[in-house]
């Protein structure tokens, strides 16, 4: 079981399950924690990280001009919010797949 192991940051631990839908996960989902200096252990299998990471840069590259207009404090709230709504969106997303 050890033989495999990597040490690749953004691999997730063996026995992780995806946060999202529950398969083996495979990644560490936490891009948006990892920008506000917060580690989170949410994990993703393949299929939901795609998606994570579209649905993030989609919505990053609506809201950036706009960003970075705003102060500090403010972006972080702003990110935030954009981590709640990912969730939000995964957990939809994740019933229209798996249905
Ligand atoms: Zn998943």
């Amino acid at each position: 079981m050890e033989s495999e192991e990597t040490k690749d940051e953004a691999a997730a631990p063996a026995a992780a399950d995806c946060s999202y839908c529950g398969a083996k996960a495979q990644v560490r989902a936490n891009t948006i924690d990892s920008i506000l200096g917060e580690s989170s252990n949410r994990f993703a299998c393949p299929s939901c990280f795609q998606e994570h990471h579209r649905f993030m840069l989609e919505r990053l590259g609506t809201m950036d001009a706009e960003l970075m207009e705003l102060d500090k404090a403010t972006q972080m709230e702003a990110l935030r919010q954009l981590s709640d709504e990912t969730e939000a969106h995964m957990k939809q997303w994740v019933k229209q797949r798996d249905n």
